[in-house]
């Protein structure tokens, strides 16, 4: 037995030894051919978790034996070839907040670290906004309102803005300016030969078809240009947060389902559930933003102020400010974190079946109370007006599922480890119970689990299209760790 263990263990030791000894080659072929001020690093090197851009969920996440963070273009072209060539896995990261469980295909591997590709510039004149590979809704919404215009940013701040216009990027401004992937104008992309293009409606307009809803499939992004937008009221947004009692969750479906076919495009609606160890209940956060007049805004909520909750916060902001405060600020604190775990369970929604959510509710509230383990956990509603969605037709780009009434996720904090499958159990009993009452499996593939497939993430439709492009721009799947088609 004690021989089995030793065995065990020196196994243990000659894997990681190899592992070892594979990153120090591949940080060797590549320091000789990388411009200087580019950098390369081993996961034991000093610079590891503070130089290179740390994962923010690690739950099923990548691998990797060296990171690159190249300084120029031709670099990453440099670092796309040499894997290429030599058959290394490797993944771009921009902001890092990418979540899907398909990320774990990626075993010890490169990373290739966007990170010096934060360059942001705003041309008002044109109503244009180019962004390097790597930059944050967070480092491009000052200048963006500053030059008194605005771009469908995601709700969180933190995120990065090539990684969420790669699978669409839904956020408040969505309800009038569609996903942020519709305002793209064109892209800069490496592609699995090494080879940089752009991509736009006039050059390789089929690639940039794919490029907008499933671009982690086709190249590396060095830059990206957007459309951005006079907003109305000169870009102030009402945000308004409330709490309520789980036992209220029937007024607020009610409310929900008042908007669904008239939904004002300035209009979004956000319920979050989460476990409040006070009442030892359900808390249900509510977050109302309305891009235009705050008097119209109040005058929308006014029967959620008729519910009494028992906190309001009601706050006119520039739109650059909401990503931070809305829901209290809540998101915007956590999501600067990293490395925590959180598995994800979602499902998009079709309509709000009253009875449906009320029944999901309560499996809510009574699993809460039964499961200790799953009190970390935050179950959030996201219904945005459809106007913007369907300012684009299903063919203009890979982007999916323009007709979500309902964006239901949840994120399955791990506090402790052995906490893990009974989360696991409760995320997929949780969308059984949707998927069965839609009849739909769709998901939005960036608050993918890993485990729907390339139908519920790209449609049946597109994916036929994709596996197309993929033939003629990645025959060889070099590209093929995030959702892949
Ligand atoms: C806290 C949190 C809040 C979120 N809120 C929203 C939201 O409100 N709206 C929304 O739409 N989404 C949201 N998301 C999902 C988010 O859009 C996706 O996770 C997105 O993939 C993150 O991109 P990233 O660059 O930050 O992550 P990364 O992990 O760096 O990248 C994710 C994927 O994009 C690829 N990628 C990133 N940069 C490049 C590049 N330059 N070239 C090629 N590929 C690249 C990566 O290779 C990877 O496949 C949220 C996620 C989190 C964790």
């Amino acid at each position: 037995m004690k021989c089995m263990v030793c065995l065990a263990l020196a196994w243990v030791c000659l894997v990681s030894l190899a592992e070892a000894l594979a990153g120090a080659q591949i940080a060797q072929d590549l320091r000789s051919t990388l411009s200087s001020r580019s950098r390369i690093y081993l996961p034991t090197d000093e610079g590891w978790p503070n130089e290179i851009t740390q994962r923010f969920n690690s739950w099923n996440g990548p691998t990797y034996v060296v990171a690159v963070k190249p300084a120029v273009k031709e670099d990453v072209q440099k670092v796309v070839k040499y894997a290429a060539q030599n058959n290394v896995s490797f993944l771009a990261t921009g902001g890092g907040h990418g979540y899907s469980g398909t990320l774990s295909a990626l075993d010890h591997g490169i990373e290739l670290d966007m990170g010096n590709f934060k360059t942001v510039s705003v041309n008002a004149a044109t109503n244009r906004i180019s962004v390097g590979g790597s930059v944050k809704f967070a480092d491009m919404m000052v200048p963006t309102y500053s030059a008194g215009k605005a771009i469908p940013v995601g709700g969180c701040s933190c995120v990065g803005i090539t990684g969420a216009t790669l699978g669409g990027g839904i956020g408040f401004y969505s309800g009038m300016y569609g996903a942020t992937s519709d305002s793209l104008v064109s892209a800069e992309i490496v592609l699995a030969s090494g080879k940089l293009i752009t991509a736009s409606e006039h050059k390789n307009a089929e690639l940039f078809w794919g490029i907008k809803g499933a671009g982690s499939n086709f190249g590396v992004v060095t830059s990206l240009t957007f459309k951005v937008y006079d907003p109305p009221s000169a870009g102030q947004v009402m945000n308004a947060d409330m709490m309520f009692p789980v036992g209220l969750n029937g007024s607020l479906w009610k409310f929900a389902s008042s908007w669904v076919g008239k939904q004002p495009k300035e209009l979004s609606i956000m319920f979050s559930m989460l476990f409040d160890p006070i009442s030892q209940q359900l808390l249900i956060i509510a977050n109302i933003i309305y891009a235009g007049p705050l008097s119209k805004g109040q005058a929308l909520i006014q029967p959620l102020l008729d519910l009494h909750p028992f906190n309001l916060n009601i706050t006119y902001l520039p739109w650059k400010d909401i990503p931070d405060s809305a829901n209290y600020g809540f998101p915007a604190q956590s999501c600067t974190q990293t490395g925590m775990t959180s598995i994800p369970y979602t499902v998009n929604l079709y309509q709000i079946n009253f009875d449906v959510l009320i029944a999901a509710t309560k499996f809510l509230s009574d699993s809460f109370l039964t499961t200790p383990a799953l009190r970390g956990s935050l179950i959030a509603f996201t219904q945005y007006a459809p106007h913007g969605f369907q300012l684009y037709s299903d063919k203009s780009s890979a982007f999916p599922h323009r007709d979500v009434i309902l964006y239901v996720q949840l994120e399955g904090a791990v506090l402790n480890p052995t906490d893990s499958p009974a989360i696991d159990s409760f995320g997929q009993n949780f969308r059984d119970l949707l998927q069965q009452s839609s009849g739909r499996k769709d998901v939005y593939t960036h608050f993918a689990n890993g485990d729907e497939g390339p139908v519920a993430w790209y449609s049946a439709r597109n994916v036929r299209r994709l596996r197309a492009l993929k033939a003629l721009y990645d025959k060889e799947g070099v590209f093929s760790f995030y959702n892949p088609v």
